[in-house]
This record gives structure tokens, C-alpha cells and sequence, in this order.
């Protein structure tokens, strides 16, 4: 693993798209834990960079979930819809050394290419060379080339990718205007001097990605552990989509048990009358990163479909 150098600095980086349920509740315990048993800082994004998807009232609902679930994070909220400056400098500086490139295709002449793990089409390269007479740039691609990453996950182990046949050139620029969450992220991690990622593996194949445009930009590579997604009976992840229930800020304790069992903790029976601030006293004590189940996904019974039961 890179050694990301003296002093622990993590963070939880949330999109506001909807209110936090047991899913994002995974990643914030996991990211904070981690953070707090290695006498480090826990800082928190709101990753708000697509604002058509997100909203206030969820940003605010999460900031709230956090707190009822004593989950303090230092210092200030990052927003990245207030950091589009710093993005556009990162372009800026990409596009003077030639590692970025204007692309005119849209999505219907792309509908024909391989999908990338995230959903995104492989870019077949029609724009690498140059746009065809009369094309206008709609996005700005990052040169990939034949590019490979590989790097060690504290919790799934070895990741090797092969980053020009698995993503292809991706894109930072969209051509809605808005800056891509690849490049938001890599940006605003090396700002906030990020030293550790610890996150959902939904977002497992989005390191490559990330570790390759830290290299591009000159950044540190931060060290990386990918937490098992908690899914519903269907298989399905929890989200929005799949009426996960929003998490009972009135009654949050149930949740950050099953939250640390979920990480393979094992919370001892005594703690379920007790207090989040307790509970999480408990788990900063005993936390153990070697614990927490390797693998993608996890199935929970924890409110998978927002019926409101509790364990
Ligand atoms: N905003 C992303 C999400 O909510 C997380 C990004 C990250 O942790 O790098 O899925």
C-alpha cells in the first residue's frame, strides 16, 4: 500500500440525493472508526457536484443523521458545488500538458460501446486524436492510453486493473457543464490532505480511475479500504432507488448495532440500551479493521425495503 506519510486524516463523502440510510450509514461508521482507532481526523464532504441530483433538505437530513448517531466530523463541511474553481484549475492544468481532450460524441453514437463496471461506455477513442471537421466539444476526456493500476485494498485485497480496456478514456468534463465525480473527488481528496479512503465497494472500480488521475495531477494516492455494500433480499444495493428506509434519527442506537455487526464487530448484548456516544465509545475501543467481511456485498435484514422494522 502507498504510505500516505505521518498523520491519519479520513473522511465521509456522502452525495445529498436522499436522506442517509443503513447503506451510507455503513460507510460513514466504517470511514469514522477507522479514522477515530488510528487517533485520526474524520472529515466530511457533502459531494453535491451534480446539483441537479441533489438537494439541501437531504444534505441537511444527513448532517442531522450524523449528529443524532454522534458521528462528530472535524473541522468544516467541504461542498463541492462551492469548489468548481479548484475543478476547473485541475482541467486547466491537464490540458496543458495535452492529458485531456475535447469529445463531440454523445451518448446515442456511444450506445454501441462495452460498459465500463460503473455503467459508463468505454470510449471507442473517436475524439482522441482530434475532433472530425464541424464537431463541436461537448466533454473533456482524460487520455488513458494503456494505462494500468494496481493497489493494495486493506480490506478486498489486490486490485489490478487494466485501465484502458476496463474504463477507457473517462470523463471530467461532462457535457451537461458539470464536473465529473472522478476528477471532484481526486481534487478535493488531495486538497483536505485525505490519507485514507474508506468506502462502499460500489465505488471499488472508481480507484483505478482515481489513482491513475492522481498520478496525471501530481497528487498523493491516498490509502484505499473498500467496505463490503450493504444489499437488500433482492440483491440490490440500498438506496434511494430501493426504498432503503431513511435512518430513525429519534431512535438511532438499533441502527449503529446493526451498523457495527454488519462490519463484523461484534457489539456485546449490554450495548443495545446504551447511548450512541457509548456505543460508539465502545466500538473506538474495540474497532478492528481485519474484521470487517471481505467481498463486494453483504446482505442485511436492517430495513432493506423502508418498512421501519428494527432488529
Ligand atoms: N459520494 C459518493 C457516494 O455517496 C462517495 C464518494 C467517495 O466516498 O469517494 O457514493
Amino acid at each position: 500500500m502507498t504510505d500516505p506519510g505521518p498523520g491519519y486524516r479520513g473522511r465521509f463523502a456522502p452525495s445529498p440525493t436522499g436522506p442517509l440510510h443503513f447503506g451510507s450509514l455503513v460507510a460513514a461508521v466504517g470511514s469514522y472508526l477507522e479514522a477515530k482507532a488510528s487517533a485520526g481526523e474524520w472529515h466530511l464532504r457533502m459531494e453535491d457536484v451534480d446539483a441537479p441530483r441533489c438537494s439541501m433538505v437531504a444534505a441537511t437530513a444527513i448532517l442531522h443523521a450524523l449528529e443524532a448517531c454522534g458521528l462528530a466530523w472535524d473541522g468544516e463541511v467541504v461542498w463541492q458545488s462551492r469548489r468548481v474553481d479548484a475543478y476547473a484549475a485541475a482541467l486547466e492544468s491537464l490540458k496543458k500538458v495535452d492529458r485531456v481532450f475535447p469529445c463531440a460524441c454523445t451518448r446515442r453514437e456511444l450506445a454501441d460501446s462495452a460498459i465500463a463496471a460503473d455503467g459508463a461506455a468505454i470510449y471507442p477513442g473517436t475524439c482522441r486524436e482530434g475532433l472530425a471537421p464541424g464537431r463541436a466539444a461537448r466533454a473533456w476526456r482524460l487520455r488513458v492510453g494503456d494505462a494500468r493500476v494496481v493497489f493494495d485494498d486493506a480490506i478486498q485485497g489486490r486490485i489490478e486493473s487494466d485501465l484502458g480496456r476496463e474504463a477507457g478514456d473517462f470523463i471530467l468534463l461532462r457535457a451537461d457543464g458539470l464536473y465529473a465525480y472522478q476528477l471532484a473527488v481526486v481534487v478535493d481528496d488531495a486538497a483536505a490532505g485525505i490519507t485514507h479512503v474508506v468506502r462502499g465497494a460500489d465505488l471499488l472500480a472508481s480507484s483505478p480511475r482515481q489513482i491513475f488521475l492522481q498520478q496525471c495531477l501530481g497528487v498523493p494516492t491516498p490509502a484505499y479500504a473498500h467496505l463490503p455494500v450493504a444489499v437488500n433480499a433482492a440483491g440490490e444495493k440500498l438506496s434511494k432507488q430501493t426504498r432503503a428506509a431513511p435512518l430513525d434519527i429519534a431512535r438511532p442506537g438499533p441502527a449503529m448495532l446493526a451498523a457495527l455487526e454488519f462490519l463484523g464487530q461484534r457489539p456485546p448484548p449490554g450495548l443495545s440500551a446504551a447511548t450512541v456516544q457509548d456505543i460508539l465509545a465502545w466500538a473506538v475501543t474495540n474497532w478492528q479493521l481485519v474484521r470487517v467481511p471481505r467481498g463486494p456485498a453483504l446482505r442485511t435484514e436492517f430495513c432493506p425495503e423502508g418498512k421501519g422494522s428494527t432488529p
